[in-house]
C-alpha cells in the first residue's frame, strides 16, 4: 500500500519527511529563481528536444488524485544538449496549479509565482534501463518546465483539456485517440532557460532531477485552467483523504532553501 501524501494538514508538504527522508535532503526542489543571482554561461548549447514519435506513445491521460499526468509508454523521444551530457527519453508529463490565479506554479521567479506549471519528465537512457531505476539516482531524470499564466486561449491545451472531463475522479484514465505531441504546449523561445540540480517535488523527493525552466511562460486561457481546477481528488462517491482538497488545485509544493546551489541561465537579462 503506498503511503498518502497531500498538500494540506498533517499530510501536507511539511511532513513528508516523515513517510519520505529524502524531502530533508540539501537539494530539494521547487526552488525561488532569483533572476539576478543566476550565473550566465553562454557555452549552455541549444536544447536537442526531439517529441517526433511522441504521438504514437502519449496515449493515455489519468488522473491520479494529485494531478492529470499523460503518460508515455515507451518510445523514441530524445532530450539532450543544453545543460544534458546524456540522452533522456519522456516517461510523461503533468501539471501543477492554483485555486485561483496568482499561485499554483512550484517554481517563482523573483518570488512570484505563475498560475501554474508543466512539467515534462525524461529518463536516462544511457545510464539506466528504465524509469523506476533512473529514479532515485543522480543524473537520472531532466523535467522540461514550463511557467503557464492566465491570458489568451491556447489551441495547443485545447485537446488536452477537452479530454480532463473523462477523468474527474481519481483514477479515472481516458485513451487519447491519435495521440499526443507535447511540443505543442512549449514555448516559442526555447534557448532562453534556467536549469539547476533539485530534486522530485512530490513525494519519495529523490535528489536525481536536472531542471531545465524556460523563462518565456506561456498563456492559457481562463476557461481552460478552470478544467484543471474542476478536477476531483478522490474517486467518484469517496470522500477526500487526510491532506487533499476535494478539488484538485493547489498542488504545488512551496520553495525550499537553494543550500548553496548555483542557478544558471542560458542568456544574459536585459
Ligand atoms: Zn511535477
Amino acid at each position: 500500500m503506498a503511503v498518502h501524501w497531500g498538500y494540506i494538514g498533517e499530510k501536507g508538504p511539511a511532513h513528508w519527511c516523515d513517510d519520505f527522508p529524502d524531502a530533508n535532503g540539501n537539494r530539494q526542489s521547487p526552488i525561488d529563481i532569483v533572476t539576478k543571482d543566476a550565473k550566465v554561461d553562454s557555452s549552455l548549447g541549444p536544447l536537442n528536444i526531439n517529441y517526433s514519435s511522441a504521438r504514437s506513445t502519449c496515449t493515455e491521460v489519468i488522473n491520479n488524485g494529485h494531478t492529470f499526468q499523460v503518460n508515455a509508454q515507451s518510445s523514441d523521444t530524445n532530450l539532450s544538449g543544453g545543460p544534458l551530457s546524456h540522452n533522456y527519453r519522456l516517461a510523461q508529463f503533468h501539471c501543477h496549479w492554483g485555486s485561483n490565479d496568482g499561485q499554483g506554479s512550484e517554481h517563482t521567479v523573483d518570488g512570484r509565482p505563475y498560475d501554474a506549471e508543466l512539467h515534462l519528465v525524461h529518463w536516462n537512457t544511457d545510464l539506466f534501463q528504465s524509469v523506476g531505476d533512473a529514479l532515485p539516482k543522480d543524473k537520472g531524470l531532466a523535467v522540461l518546465t514550463a511557467f503557464l499564466k492566465v491570458g489568451q486561449e491556447n489551441t495547443g491545451w485545447s485537446k488536452l483539456v477537452a479530454l480532463l472531463n473523462h477523468i474527474k475522479c481519481k483514477d479515472d484514465k481516458c485513451c487519447i485517440e491519435e495521440g499526443f505531441d507535447p511540443s505543442v504546449l512549449l514555448p516559442e523561445n526555447k534557448k532562453d532557460y534556467w536549469t539547476y540540480e533539485g530534486s522530485l517535488t512530490t513525494p519519495p523527493c529523490h535528489e536525481s532531477v536536472r531542471f531545465i525552466i524556460f523563462r518565456e511562460p506561456v498563456e492559457i486561457s481562463p476557461h481552460q485552467i478552470a478544467s484543471l481546477r474542476d478536477l476531483l481528488s478522490h474517486k467518484q462517491n469517496e470522500q477526500p483523504a487526510c491532506g487533499c482538497q476535494e478539488h484538485l488545485s493547489d498542488n504545488y509544493r512551496p520553495t525550499m532553501p537553494l543550500n548553496g546551489r548555483v542557478v544558471t541561465a542560458s542568456f544574459q537579462e536585459q
